[in-house]
């Protein structure tokens, strides 16, 4: 367990981070975080740097001023864009590749990147009009100054299952290179911005390979950051995940706060804080409520489908052990309703659910550790 300060109030770790991309967690307002007890969230500088641009985000009093949250902000760097829009584009995975028997690739490989890397940064193709925008690691520092985030991350490559070793290493290499001249670029920009108690922390990468990822976790633990996410491709299935942790874990120091990028599943999380991680980030929770899928641990698999016609004439709640606005007044039947109609009110109602399932979670797996338990998934 830890407590992390920033300028913006403080965290309890270990603690979920909730995803606000463009600014904003979707279908939810911040007065809807506050009461569901989050505590900090995750903007993409590559999407604010497109819109509305970090300029007119700096001039409104940066992502605390301009979006009304004035709890803790994180930025992650762009760097999984280089990622999602390049490598996973034409490899056609995720984080954690899915493998199909007797192929060597996924089937909805492309073979068509968005991004050309140079050692110098990396040229990302709008999303929107096709426009070529260059990412070096100092203008990623210049445009998280810009936003003003509390934590804000470094430009990395970040790797896909399907790269080999010897790629694997020449990117970890390059990160390596990128963190330090993002560091230089830190202390160079200091006094820009609406922020001046902004920290910027390092990401390891090196894949899922145990030597890269023992080599990565020294050397960004060797620079001068005061904490570390853990990122890039974590292999091919949690058993995979749970090594690559454990590997990295073990070569960082123990008192400074450990967060995996992009990593969020119920279990997962459980696993990972076993393993000495602190933060997560994740947007499947609320990417899943607008979807009808909605979190309950009397379920199986943690979750339920509410598309299903089981639910029709459902009375009870979603949960009924949870406490949040859509448990304590709607049906299962109701909610059912809006999602088939496709009414606009279900994607903030489910949204709120999975939100505070995902708060409840991390305060029971704090609730445990504090008493000196190593917290279980529920049988
Ligand atoms: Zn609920």
């Amino acid at each position: 367990m830890g407590r992390l300060h920033t300028a913006h109030g403080t965290v309890d770790t270990p603690a979920f981070v909730a995803v606000a991309t463009r600014g904003t967690v979707k279908a939810v307002s911040m007065e809807d975080l506050e009461s569901l007890g989050v505590q900090i969230l995750i903007a993409n500088t590559y999407h604010l740097y497109l819109r509305p641009g970090p300029e007119t985000v700096a001039e409104l009093g940066g992502l605390h001023g301009f979006t009304g949250w004035r709890g803790p902000w994180m930025t992650d760097s762009g760097g999984f864009q280089v990622f999602s829009l390049g490598a996973a584009k034409v490899h056609g995975v995720g984080k954690i590749a899915p493998i199909f028997p007797g192929e060597a690739r996924p089937r909805n490989a492309s073979g068509i990147s968005l991004v050309k890397l140079t050692e110098d940064g990396a040229w990302i193709r709008s999303i929107f009009d096709g426009a070529k925008h260059f990412f070096s690691p100092e203008e990623v520092i210049r445009v998280e100054r810009l936003l003003g985030a509390d934590i804000i991350l470094p430009l990395d490559e970040c790797t896909s299952p399907f790269h080999d070793e010897a790629y694997t290493k020449a990117a970890m290499e390059r990160t390596h290179r990128w963190a330090e001249r993002a560091l230089l670029a830190f202390e160079r920009t200091q006094g820009l911005g609406p922020n001046p108690h902004q920290e910027l922390w390092g990401i390891i990468q090196g894949g899922a390979y145990e030597e890269l990822r023992r080599t990565s976790a020294k050397t960004i633990a060797s620079m001068d950051f005061p904490g570390f996410a853990i990122g890039g491709s974590l292999g091919r299935s949690k058993e995979d995940m749970y090594r690559v942790i454990e590997w990295t874990v073990s070569e960082l120091p123990t008192d400074k706060p450990r967060h995996l990028l992009g990593i969020g599943t119920i279990e997962d999380i459980l696993e990972a804080v076993k393993r000495g991680v602190d933060l997560f980030d994740c947007a499947a929770p609320t990417r899943l409520a607008r979807n009808g899928t909605l979190f309950s641990l009397t379920e199986p698999g943690f979750r339920l489908n509410l598309d299903s016609a089981r639910f029709r004439h459902d009375p009870r709640p979603v949960d009924e052990t949870c406490d949040c606005p859509t448990c304590r007044k709607y049906s299962r039947a109701y909610l059912h309703h809006l999602l088939r109609t496709g009414e606009l009110s279900y994607f903030r109602l489910g949204t709120l659910h999975n939100l505070r399932f995902m708060v409840r979670w991390m305060a029971w797996i704090r609730e445990e550790l504090s008493s000196g338990r190593l917290p279980e998934v529920p049988k």
